[in-house]
């Protein structure tokens, strides 16, 4: 084991975890992308690959105040489409 394994908070449960079970929401160009392998620099966020998780923190507005990105309800239940269909893809869920 030895090496450290860099640890990121979930905004939606504020749990931490190593960073590559985490989904990234990255800021690019003024929009927010998901991704799973942290693909852009910059200010991201990041996530459990969990539905209730991405929940809390479109509740609490935690993209808009991490990413410090204007994001109406709308933006939300786009990102939220987004944000399953990757989950989906990633396949485990995280949760228990
Ligand atoms: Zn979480």
């Amino acid at each position: 084991m030895g090496n450290k394994m860099p640890e990121r908070t979930c905004i939606g449960c504020s749990t931490k975890r190593p960073k590559k079970e985490l989904i990234r929401l990255a800021k690019v160009d003024g929009n927010i992308v998901i991704e799973t392998t942290a693909a852009h620099l910059g200010r991201g966020a990041y996530l459990c690959s969990s539905n209730a998780c991405f929940e809390m923190a479109a509740k609490r507005r935690m993209f808009q105040k991490t990413l410090s990105i204007g994001l109406d309800e709308v933006g939300v239940e786009f990102l939220a489409k987004e944000f399953r269909a990757k989950i989906r893809l990633v396949g485990s869920e995280t949760n228990a």
